[in-house]
């Protein structure tokens, strides 16, 4: 016999719907949720060590991936589903997908299950202005936008409040995307001009984000586009044999990267050797490698996003959603009256159906 327990533990799973991160991003601000996001990644980052980390897991299919990215130090536990399918926009639905779990590590009970879709764009824009403010000339007030799709509007707010960029130099390859960029982004007192290429849109710019989608190597940045100080935050090359760079613009200037392990399998830097040099933010971040050195430097953040971000959004969702009341409660794991009578949560159901018929 198993000794009964006085209390029977009930495990509260909190839920957050896209509809629910939306109200939520609307109580505290895209601009504010996106501080408060960088301000957690930068302090868990400035922890490194204190973090059990892998490269993610892919499954790669001709027109596409599907990763899962898991992460802990000794008090929580995080994982996050991930697509990335290019064409997927032409049958109406997005490139980027996500949820995601925060759990307890002492437990294994997860806290919390939420969309990680809108929460992606703001961590990866987070990201992205993290690393720039450590990369870029602090003067920087121009930024070239190649790539106008979901994450873009996300990239140009955090560039804009948390770098103080003014002006937007827009290119896609599809108009409409930046139509719809312009749209968006109207009343944010950015200057957003557009432009007919990306040679245009760099030219003169002093921060250049390529967020491009297509499952190729692509060059949608070559080395005579690039200028002295600039910083590039190449956010769309993310996956084996989808680039973004010209192998020469990296060899122009120094390399940062999140993890190397993973980037080197997925970033732009996957076109050079194993052993060419790159730097890891959080060592930037904690002060053991200089970032920029000179306004004449080029600096480029090969991103592909890591576990660590989503662990410290998922952390910035379960609190504020906690505070602001938000979100609904999951029965995810059955209550048990006796742990290891798990079958009789089965004949608890049979007799209840008995009962009433
Ligand atoms: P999206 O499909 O909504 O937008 C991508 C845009 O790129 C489209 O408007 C497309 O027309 C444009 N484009 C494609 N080729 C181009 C080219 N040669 N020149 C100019 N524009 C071009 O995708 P999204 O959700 O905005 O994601 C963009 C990219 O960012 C994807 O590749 C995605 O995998 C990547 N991503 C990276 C991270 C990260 O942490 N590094 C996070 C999220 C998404």
């Amino acid at each position: 016999m198993t000794t009964p327990f006085p209390l029977t533990p009930r495990i509260a799973t909190r839920y957050i719907s896209a509809p629910t991160m939306v109200r939520l991003v609307q109580t505290v601000g895209v601009a504010q949720s996106i501080r408060d996001i960088a301000q957690r990644v930068r302090a868990d980052f400035c922890r490194w060590s204190d973090f059990d980390k892998t490269a993610r897991v892919a499954n790669h299919s001709d027109v596409g991936v599907i990763e899962l990215m898991p992460i802990a130090d000794t008090v929580r536990y995080s994982f996050k589903y991930v697509n990335g399918h290019p064409k997927n926009t032409r049958d109406g639905l997005p490139t980027v997908m996500a949820f995601g779990v925060l759990a307890d590590v002492r437990t294994g009970a997860p806290l919390l299950l939420s969309e990680l879709t809108l929460t992606t764009a703001l961590r990866t824009a987070a990201m992205s202005a993290l690393a720039a403010q450590a990369l870029a000339r602090p003067d920087s007030r121009v930024m070239a936008l190649i790539g106008n799709g979901a994450q873009a509007e996300f990239q140009a707010l955090a560039f804009q409040h948390l770098l103080g960029i003014t002006e937007l130099r827009l290119f896609d390859t599809d108009p409409a995307a930046t139509d719809k960029l312009v749209a968006n982004l109207h009343d944010s007192g950015l200057v957003l001009t557009r432009c007919t290429s990306t040679a245009e849109a760099v030219r003169g710019a002093d921060i250049v984000t390529t967020v491009t989608a297509d499952k190729t190597n692509a060059t949608i940045l070559t080395p005579e586009m690039i200028e002295p100080g600039m910083h590039i935050n190449a956010v769309g090359g993310d996956c084996p044999g989808k680039t973004e760079l010209h192998a020469d613009v990296l060899r122009m200037g120094r390399v940062f990267v999140e993890y190397a392990p993973q980037t080197r399998i997925e970033g732009d830097i996957q076109q050079l050797p194993p052993d060419f040099p790159v730097t890891e933010l959080w060592e930037v971040l904690t002060q053991r490698a200089p970032g920029r050195q000179s306004a004449q430097d080029v600096t480029v953040f090969d991103s592909v996003g890591f576990a660590l971000e989503d662990y410290s959004a998922l952390c910035f969702v379960y609190e504020t959603a906690q505070r602001l009341g938000l979100g609904e409660t999951l029965d995810l794991i059955p209550t048990l009256d006796d742990p290891k009578d798990l079958f009789g949560t089965l004949r608890a159901r049979r007799a209840a159906l008995r009962r009433a018929a």
